[in-house]
């Protein structure tokens, strides 16, 4: 097992200081990420869907180690990331690299391509010289199918296209030879032609080189073709996960339905009838009881309002959802 993350948090408290200096008693509890569980191996790769706010991004930041989390464990390659962290930091950062939304806002304008691809190694102290690190952006750039590579590096990032300079930051991440790769939500600002082909890109480099990718997306319409595995993530929770294929045949949790339901299907055989949620989701400063999910929930019974099924332990089960995981006759005779 590669990566294995139990019982995960991140939760902020704001106004604390303020609000003691003031006399006021109000602090908030933002539960951004809020007992999370999943793992990936070797060549996997694992989608991480949601709507916006429901914690993915800050999920990804404790994944590559750019925030500590509140409770809970992330292990890889079997040992504690605390403790590798500690004992060599630049070991870990060469093992797992992140791929950012916004593939303008994450390259320095002021450098060439060549300098921003071959920084990591310079960051590692590979002791590489000119030539070598010159021939490592190459073999990143060629791997992130911008060819010929040697026409990019003396090139600066507003030269580029969008397309090529997501691949650019794909670069930047294979340089090292990660792996695991933890990309949030690299095709959302890019144009609808070019999507498919970083999508495409980012499966194939998965596939040859064995690296873990975990793969976040707020649009489950580009999943089929990249996942293996699904993980819907609510209010900072999964409330369901499974092998991508099942989940997508047989949704559980009604939150899970809705969000197919509302997404175009690409097969016309399958017809979806399912309920639409409405509202926006709530604060994750304020989360509901029970099940995060029920004042949305279009089939929530009593029960959901104070507790809910959790997905792990003994008697595995998919979903957080009590209808899912118990039916609706047992539940209507509790
Ligand atoms: P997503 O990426 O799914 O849109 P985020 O992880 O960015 O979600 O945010 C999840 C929740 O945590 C949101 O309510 C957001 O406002 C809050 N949040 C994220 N980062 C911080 C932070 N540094 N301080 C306080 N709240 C935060
Ligand atoms: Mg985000």
């Amino acid at each position: 097992m590669m990566l294995q993350v139990k019982d995960l948090a991140k939760h902020y408290v704001l106004g604390e200081g303020l609000s003691s200096l003031f006399g006021l008693s109000q602090s908030q509890t933002i539960r951004a990420v809020d007992g999370i569980n999943l793992s990936v191996q070797p060549g996997e790769v694992l989608g991480l869907v949601g709507e916006s706010g429901c914690g993915k991004s800050t999920l990804a930041r404790l994944l590559v180690g750019l925030e500590e989390p509140s409770e809970g464990e992330i292990s890889f390659g079997g040992e504690d990331m605390a403790r590798l962290r500690q004992k060599d930091r630049r070991a870990f950062h060469r093992q797992v690299q992140m791929v950012f939304q916004d593939p303008y806002g994450s390259l320095n304008p002021q450098h060439t391509i060549l300098e921003i691809v071959s920084r990591p190694l310079i960051y590692q102290k590979t002791g590489l010289d000119k030539a070598g690190l010159r021939e490592r952006a190459i073999e990143a750039l060629s791997e992130a199918e911008l060819l010929p590579a040697e026409r990019y590096l003396s090139k600066f990032p507003h030269e580029l296209s969008g397309g090529q300079r997501q691949r650019v930051c794909i670069a930047r991440a294979l340089v090292l030879k990660p792996d695991l790769i933890v990309a949030d939500e690299p095709i959302s600002m890019l144009d609808v032609s070019i999507k498919w082909g970083i999508v495409r890109l980012l499966k194939r480099l998965v596939e040859k080189r064995k690296i873990g990718l975990i793969y976040i997306t707020h649009d489950l319409s580009s999943v089929p073709a990249v996942c293996d595995k699904l993980a819907i993530m609510y209010l900072g929770r999964i409330v369901e996960s499974g092998p991508c294929r099942e989940v997508f045949a047989n949704p559980e949790h009604p939150y899970t339905q809705a969000l197919l339901a509302a997404t175009p299907n690409p097969n016309p055989d399958i017809v979806r009838e399912r309920p639409i949620i409405s509202g926006a989701i709530p604060s994750a400063a304020n989360i509901p009881s029970g099940c995060r999910f029920h004042p949305r929930c279009p089939v929530a019974e009593p029960i959901c309002t104070t507790d809910f099924p959790q997905s792990r332990g003994k008697g595995y089960h998919r979903t957080e959802c009590h209808l899912a995981v118990h039916g609706k006759q047992e539940l209507a005779a509790d």
